[in-house]
């Protein structure tokens, strides 16, 4: 089967090569990012593959649809950047790859929350240059501390799981924490009162219409005054401009971001010589207690392999007639179950207007403001 792949890197030929060694599909890497503009390279191929700043709005799919495109296949877990029902009007198959390697985002958060709290990148620097000063290094023990994890799929468990073996307590929200969360010893509550607990703050939920700007102006006055924020999840999460300011106040001692809000401008590309344009994020990287990655969380070598996998077994079972594993766009699938936007205002329980799909059995409620 011949397949066009969007927004293609060498790491993407590599490891798709070597997936499609036995299957023998036809590869097409294009560098374009896929957008309505672009979409007609695919012409003549059945299948396409995307990443995650490739853009499947409406506009895109109806070109693919019109050169004869039937399969998107996504070498993503997130699928915020393709119209879902689009696809599915138009009759397109759409699967991802949810089930990579979740350790490599959650490792990856990790790594950044200890790099900010022991001032790694400043002690790297220091000793590069011969200085062996501690002066201004002081960092904290993450041992006894509070974390929050926002979104208890796969990346927040393991997360979590990580903290706890840190000797951390970790509180949990999550509108339908899944039956694995039951003897996670997680402590679910509401949003605003594990934001209001919490010493380091991770987010991983998906970016949803009802997520957007999920950490605000308004849910940053719920944090605890120095809190850490982590999100490794999407950058629309966070009002960035807020954060910044929650930064420049003293209100947040310290963010790690592998991701940001208008990444997609910048992202896999280097930009040194023309320097950073934007300039929320040129403040950020400059602040000394701000760690911004370029999306690479899921960059390990174990992930790359699932996903390429993942990749070379839709374009197997398309080929051979069969249903497509981890699809989109069948009828009850994920995309078909997202729940309805509501504001992030008030703290009632669940405050997206959800009741959790099954109790936490075996896990402790964090106590409300109200009682503590
Ligand atoms: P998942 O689907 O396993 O878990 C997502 C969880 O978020 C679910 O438990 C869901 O109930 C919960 N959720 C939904 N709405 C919520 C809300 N309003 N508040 C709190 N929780 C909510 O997903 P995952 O595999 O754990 O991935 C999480 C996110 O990580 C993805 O959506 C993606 O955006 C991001 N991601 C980033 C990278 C990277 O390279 N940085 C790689 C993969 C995934």
């Amino acid at each position: 089967m011949q397949i066009a792949v969007f927004s293609a890197k060498q790491h993407d030929r590599r490891f798709l090569d070597a997936a499609n060694a036995r299957a023998g599909h036809v590869l097409h890497y294009l560098e374009a990012r896929l957008d309505r503009h672009t979409a007609a390279l695919a012409a003549g191929r059945p299948a396409v593959s995307l990443f995650v700043n490739d853009r499947a709005d409406a506009a895109a799919l109806a070109v693919l649809a019109d050169q004869g495109v039937r399969l998107v296949t996504l070498r993503s877990a997130g699928y915020n950047h393709v119209d879902i029902e689009t696809a599915r009007a138009l009759g397109l198959t759409v699967t991802h790859a949810p089930d990579y390697s979740p350790h490599a985002v959650a490792e990856h958060t990790v790594a950044l929350l200890l790099a900010l709290v022991r001032r790694i990148p400043q002690a790297y620097s220091r000793v590069r240059e011969g200085n062996f000063s501690i002066e201004g290094l002081l960092g904290f023990d993450l041992h006894g501390k509070t974390a929050a994890i926002v979104g208890t799929g796969r990346i927040g468990r393991s997360v979590g799981r990580i903290f706890q073996g840190f000797g951390m307590r970790v509180l949990a929200y999550d509108p339908r924490p899944g039956p694995e969360t039951r003897t996670s010893g997680f402590a679910f509550g509401a949003l605003e009162d594990v934001l209001g607990e919490a010493d380091i703050v991770s987010l991983h939920c998906p970016l949803l219409p009802n997520t957007r700007h999920l950490i605000s102006h308004a849910t940053l006055g719920w944090m605890k005054r120095g809190a850490v924020l982590l999100n490794t999840s999407r950058g629309g999460l966070l009002e960035t401009s807020a954060v910044l300011e929650a930064l420049e106040t003293g209100r947040l001692s310290a963010l790690g971001i592998d991701i940001y809000e208008d990444e997609a401008a910048l992202l896999y590309e280097d930009h040194s010589e023309q320097g950073l344009r934007d300039e929320v994020l040129a403040r950020l990287v400059a602040l000394p207690n701000v760690l911004v990655t370029g999306h690479q969380g899921f960059f390990t070598r174990e992930a790359m392999e699932s996903i390429a996998g993942a990749t070379i077994a839709a374009l197997d079972a398309f080929a051979a007639g069969l249903p497509c594993p981890r699809t989109l766009t069948a009828p009850g699938a994920s995309s078909a179950r997202l729940p309805p936007a509501a504001p992030h205002g008030s703290s009632p329980a669940f405050p997206l207007n959800m009741e959790p799909s099954t109790e936490p059995a075996e896990t402790v409620p964090v106590a409300r403001k109200s009682e503590a």
